[in-house]
Order: structure tokens, then sequence, then C-alpha cells
């Protein structure tokens, strides 16, 4: 078997996911699709302040913050952003203040307060709203800047906690299931929804932890963004983590398919609608309409493709 060169991080980090999150068999749905052997890896229950992808990424990204003396958190995102709330309740656990930059059309809060705003309201954030795009990278500095002005130590978390350090999470992840997935046998893909890209720049570097034999396909569904760019982007964060780890191996291109973002971010559609009914209804488990009910319509699709 062809050993691959282990990545080793050394770097520190919090204790904020309950780990390892279940690998867990869809039969129903399996069987509903009259496809492949389905399995779910369960990341949307690592548990802070109702979990997600992000909560692994920040595990690294907040024990940096501490480490640099931070005092406060700044981060960025949609109004509904689930990265934004899972910052918010890291930084809390750790003592430090949420700074949260969010988008809307408006440049303002919206009327209707819920979901993942609601939440950042609860854990006390304070947020500053902005009509720049992603990555909203001059809000943040305008803000980083004001805040060190008035005698703050802020820490700056990009979009999506996607940079070198952040992507570490997701090595961990390839770990945690690379030893799950040995117990069940060989998988052929694993397919998940991917946006600012860290979580698949994190996973290209974390297919070390298969053998070359065991390795599957690694299939992006782009949520937001064309294959070119996106792929640009993974390539680059898997670069810049490769560099601060240490690792001199060799980098798989990231596969991204973007034959699915449907009515744009977090523009829910028949085909979102229809994934998340059919989860719900044949697993109950239930996943999020912006992204992972839109990697779900498009494996959905990949399989009655065939
Ligand atoms: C942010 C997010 C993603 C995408 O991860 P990236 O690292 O931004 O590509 C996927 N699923 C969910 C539920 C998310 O919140």
């Amino acid at each position: 078997m062809n050993q691959a060169q282990p990545i080793v991080i050394n770097l520190p980090s919090v204790d904020l996911a309950y780990l390892p999150t279940p690998l867990e068999p869809l039969p129903r749905l399996s069987a509903e699709l009259g496809g492949p052997e389905l399995w779910i890896k369960r990341d949307d229950l690592t548990g802070l302040a109702t979990g997600g992808n992000k909560t692994r990424k920040l595990s690294y990204l907040i024990a940096d913050a501490l480490e640099q003396g931070a005092d406060c958190v700044i981060t960025a995102g949609s109004t509904q952003s689930n990265h934004a709330r899972q910052t918010a309740a890291a930084a809390r656990v750790c003592g430090l203040e949420p700074q949260l930059v969010l988008f809307s059309p408006t440049g303002q809060a919206p009327e209707d307060i819920n979901g993942n705003l609601l939440l950042n309201q609860m854990l006390g954030a304070t947020l500053h709203w902005t009509t720049e795009r992603a990555p909203y990278a001059e809000t943040i500095q305008t803000l980083a800047a004001a805040l060190q002005k008035s005698g703050r130590h802020p820490y700056v978390i990009p979009y999506g906690g996607s940079n070198a350090i952040g992507i570490c999470g997701y090595i961990d992840a390839m770990d945690e299931a690379a030893e799950q997935m040995a117990d069940v046998g060989r998988f052929d893909a694993i397919v998940f929804a991917t946006s600012s890209g860290g979580t698949q720049a994190g996973m290209l570097l974390g297919m070390n932890a298969f053998s070359q034999t065991m390795r599957p396909r690694l299939v992006g569904i782009s949520v937001d963004e064309a294959q070119e760019s996106l792929g640009a982007r993974v390539s680059s964060l898997a670069q810049s983590g490769a560099e601060l780890l240490g690792y001199a191996g060799p980098i798989e291109a990231p596969e991204i398919n973007d034959d699915y973002l449907g009515g744009g971010y977090a523009g829910v559609g028949p085909a979102e609608r229809e994934a998340i009914r059919l989860l719900a209804q044949t697993e109950g488990v239930l996943v999020d309409p912006v992204y992972s009910g839109r990697a779900l319509a498009g494996l959905i699709d990949l399989i009655r493709l065939g």
C-alpha cells in the first residue's frame, strides 16, 4: 500500500465540539432512491450552540486568538450565517466578546429577527451591518482598526473561518472519518457543500488519512460560485495550510460541481425542498436549506443520473 506522508498539526486548539461525530447509515433514503448505499457524517452534531461544521475550524482559530491576547473576535457572514453564530458562541465559551459583520441588502438589520440572527442577539454579539459582499474584507478591516484605536485587541477570523489555521479542523475531521469509514468498507465518494472553501481544503489535506486504495472521491457541491474561482480558492487555501504545517507532499486538485447553484445563495427552490423533505421523512434527519440541503439535492440528482 502506498503510504502517504502524514500531516502533523502542531497548533493549540480549544475543545469546543463533541467528537467524534457519528457516521450513520441511511438505509431508508438509499432504498427510496433505489441507489447506492448512503451514509451521513453528522457534523451537524458538533454541539456548540446547535452545532455545524464551523466549530471544528473555531477550535484552532479561537485558540490562536487566546494565544495572541485578544479580547474580542471579529468575523463576518450573511444575515443568517451559521459561521457567525458558531463564532459568537465559541467566543463566549472562551471569554471573548463577539463582534459580527453581517450582510443585508439594505445595510440594516431586517425587521424580522429570527433563526441564527436571533441566536446572535441571545449570545450578545455586537452586530455591524454592511452592504459589502463576501469576503467582507473592507468592513472587517475598518472595524478592526476602530476597535484597536479604542484600546481593544481584536482577532479577525475571515469569512467562513477559512484560512490556513481554520482548515486544520477538517484535516482532523478526515482522520476521524477515515477511521469510522474503515469499519464500514470502501466508500466511493464523499459529497458535501462547499462555499468559502475551507472545509474542502482541509478535507483535501486530510486525504492522507486514507490509504491509496481506500480513498473516496471528494465531490464538493458549490453553493454559490462557479467552479473555476472556487476551485482556485480551495487550492490556495490547501496550499497555505500545507505551508503552515510543513507538509510538502502532493495535494489533489479539488473536484467541484457547480450544476446546483439554483436560485443563488440562500435561494431555496424545489430541489432543496424535495431533498430536505426526503431525508426528514425517510430518516428523521434535518438539514439546512442553504448548504447541506443544496448538497443533498445535488447528490440525489447525481444518483438519479446514474
Ligand atoms: C459554512 C457551511 C458549509 C460550507 O463550508 P465552507 O468551509 O464555507 O466551504 C457547509 N455546510 C454548512 C452547514 C455550513 O454552515
